[in-house]
């Protein structure tokens, strides 16, 4: 495959574009409300014996036009035009519905960007109608699209329908790992497709918390002082005021975070997550 690319900037709905106050609903044998999942928590949720989940405030067009435009995702989609590009754009949701999403999602996307999103390139996963499509497309003795994962019906609609197509660069924006990872263990039998996961995280608290959980002592922070700027305003007393957190990073003096033990350091130049070190003792001085 020499020369022509084909990409693809391809969104996440739910928490990666928009922030909704939907919920998915879970029901008890007798039909009550025992809890309401955000679309983050419902993706890791696991239903009981005798629970059932109910999506009808997915359903409901005006609550998904209520939904919020997740900024730091704004902002990166208006980097990318800002430098001009030839990429399409795209959108695979966990939701059903398609019909219902898709005039709004094209809406939102030519007055807010200018953008012409295609409605081919609307993947609802949930869909029925989308689930009889790849039903019928799959080789006898399949499992049936609709009871796989959210993250392997993901991954197989890059496969199937966005490599299948012709695209060989491929950017997924998801707030779900379990959804970018999909596609990246399968990746390796596409050796001519470069795909590139980016994790929505927009105050970095999922990814704080990560560090905090892992063994690591230390990770550098690639994209550097804008990601410290982000990480100092949601989770440091400095807040937006952070000139003098700056300056002391520059000294060479760590900056404890909420969550602790974690803190941000500066070494040659370079940003650095670090496990704060222990309050010095005096046994341990000179
Ligand atoms: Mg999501």
């Amino acid at each position: 495959m020499e020369g022509q690319r084909k990409s693809i900037h391809l969104f996440d709905l739910d928490d990666t574009l928009i922030r909704t106050e939907a919920r998915v609903l879970v029901r008890g044998g007798e039909g009550s409300v025992l809890r309401a999942l955000s679309p983050a928590q419902f993706t890791a949720y696991q239903a009981a014996p005798g629970e059932t989940l109910d999506f009808h405030e997915f359903s409901d067009l005006g609550i998904l036009s209520r939904g919020i435009l997740v900024k730091y995702t704004k902002s990166i989609i208006d980097t990318i035009l800002k430098y001009g590009t030839h990429s399409e754009f795209g959108i695979l949701t966990a939701r059903a519905d398609k019909k219902l999403h898709a005039p709004f999602l094209i809406r939102l996307f030519k007055s807010i960007f200018g953008v012409r999103l295609s409605n081919e390139l609307i993947f609802a996963v949930s869909d029925t109608r989308f689930s009889g499509y790849k039903d019928r497309g799959a080789l006898a003795g399949n499992a049936p699209f609709a009871s796989l994962s959210v993250s392997q019906r993901k991954a197989l609609v890059i496969a199937q329908d966005l490599v299948g197509r012709g695209f060989n660069d491929i950017s997924f924006y998801d707030d779900s790992r379990e959804n970018l990872d999909s596609f990246k263990v399968m990746r390796q039998a596409f050796p001519h497709v470069a795909y590139k996961p980016h994790f929505i995280d927009p105050t970095w608290k999922a990814r704080l918390g990560e560090f905090r959980d892992s063994r690591a002592d230390s990770k550098l922070l690639i994209k550097g002082a804008s990601s410290v700027r982000i990480i100092l305003e949601h989770h440091s007393p400095y807040g937006a005021d952070q000139q003098e957190a700056m300056r002391m990073l520059e000294a060479g003096l760590p900056i404890r975070l909420d969550p602790e033990p974690v803190a941000i350091v500066q070494e040659d130049g370079r940003f650095y997550l670090r496990r704060s070190p222990p309050e010095a003792r005096p046994d341990q001085a000179g």
